[in-house]
């Protein structure tokens, strides 16, 4: 059985290595001749629009999976006549759209920041009246690890928003020439957030759903650092709520494979922020740290397979290594520490691998972290802030 895979990164590379032991076979399409997979797998060079590229993809495919969230719709709507493609395209048209995405929180009773659409710079200032400062400033397509955020604090952040917006002539469309209804901005009021939180979820073809525990959060320039899972001291109402939205998010969207949701905790409830309609960086831990990874699980789901337990098997910290990557021994001389590298050249802010360090108890995981080489110890980490805010947290 071969599955086609859309991307060719990090996390298609982590599904693959998944899927091998369950006999599953992968191709996968990535615009990129430098894309991971490329050393494990079968690969297709080739843009997501390149329409006979994609025929030859599909071509004996079971069915078409995605592990980016970017890939055009129209190229999963392409695919979908000729293939199954999972999770739904209408997935990745929430995803891909700030604006669509909190709206389907709204209109499935998901609580969010308050929001508002803004059309262009002009529109800034009566958003801004209505959801007050501050706010942050986003752009609705394309923004992903913190970029195309402005943070308005004051009305000087705004003043200065509103002419980039408009000296780069960033407007919404109208939808005439094929573009997306809502490709403008979205302004957010400013979550005060205790912490913040993800959820990974998974529905199978025949509607079996499983959850994994809260993780919590750790970022540095808007760049995934660290998360802690189990999420320490968590409220059961708020983990029950975090699978509630999941489970109207499967029914809205007749959903199939791993869902993630990000949340901020405020004021000791969840606020959603945004989905990922594929496996995340957040729930990397679950390789070492859950029964059933989070990759086996989006593979077993979308193929029909039985899902697997998602139950955490002691307690985790997951790092990930951002633009250089620390000497392997060092590592692995820590006890139940797990090296992950995906093979990528290093880059300035460029994600190359993470490591799983997994303890039986929340001291234990503290006293190994302490263990760590020096590159962990690095201020980017924050490594003592974390274990001081989880201690914190827990209180
Ligand atoms: P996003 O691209 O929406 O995931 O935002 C990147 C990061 O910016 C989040 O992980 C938060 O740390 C922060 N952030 C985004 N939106 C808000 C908000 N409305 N209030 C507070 N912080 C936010």
């Amino acid at each position: 059985m071969t599955i086609g895979i859309l991307g060719g990164g990090q996390l298609g590379y982590m599904l693959a290595l998944a899927g091998y032991p369950l006999g599953l076979h992968f191709r996968f399409l990535d615009p990129s001749p430098e894309a991971p997979v490329g050393r494990i797998a079968t690969r297709i060079t080739a843009p997501f629009t390149d329409r006979s590229a994609l025929a030859k993809f599909a071509a004996g495919l079971e069915l078409v999976t995605y592990e980016f969230e970017n890939v055009p719709v129209e190229t999963a709507r392409f695919l979908a006549e000729r293939v199954p493609v999972l999770p739904p395209p209408a997935a990745l048209e929430v995803a891909q759209d700030r604006l669509n995405e909190k709206r389907l929180f709204q209109q499935l009773g998901i609580a969010t920041t308050e929001f508002a659409a803004v059309a262009d710079g002009v529109a800034l200032a009566g958003a801004i009246k209505h959801i007050g400062l501050p706010a942050i400033l986003k752009t609705c397509r394309m923004g992903y690890d913190g970029k195309g955020q402005w943070s308005l604090r004051n009305a000087e952040d705004a003043d200065r928003a509103r002419s980039e917006l408009t000296a780069a002539n960033l407007a919404a469309k109208d939808g005439k020439d094929g573009a997306p209804e809502h490709a403008g901005f979205i302004l957010e009021r400013l979550v005060p957030f205790t912490r913040e939180l993800s959820i990974l979820a998974v529905r199978g073809r025949t509607g079996e759903t499983a959850v994994y525990p809260l993780v919590e959060n750790h970022h540095r320039g808007g760049i995934l650092r660290l998360s802690l899972a189990p999420a320490p001291q968590l409220d059961r109402a708020v983990q029950q709520g975090a699978e509630d939205a999941a489970r109207r998010i499967f029914d809205a969207l007749n959903y199939v494979g791993v869902l993630a949701i990000e949340f901020f905790e405020y004021e000791g409830r969840l606020l959603a922020n945004e989905i990922a309609p594929r496996v995340h960086n957040s729930g990397h831990w679950t390789i070492e740290g859950a029964i059933t990874s989070q990759f086996e699980n989006h593979l077993r789901a979308v193929v029909g397979l039985p899902l697997g337990s998602t139950h955490a098997v002691g307690c985790s910290v997951m790092l990930n290594l951002i633009g250089d990557v620390p000497n392997s021994a060092e590592v692995l001389t820590v006890r139940d520490a797990h090296l992950h590298l995906y093979g990528k050249s290093a880059r300035a802010g460029r994600k190359l691998g993470h490591v799983t360090l997994r303890a039986s108890s929340p001291e234990q995981l503290a006293s190994r972290l302490g263990e760590l080489p020096s590159y962990f110890h690095r201020p980017e980490f924050g490594l003592d802030a974390v274990l001081r805010h989880s201690a914190s947290a827990r209180r």
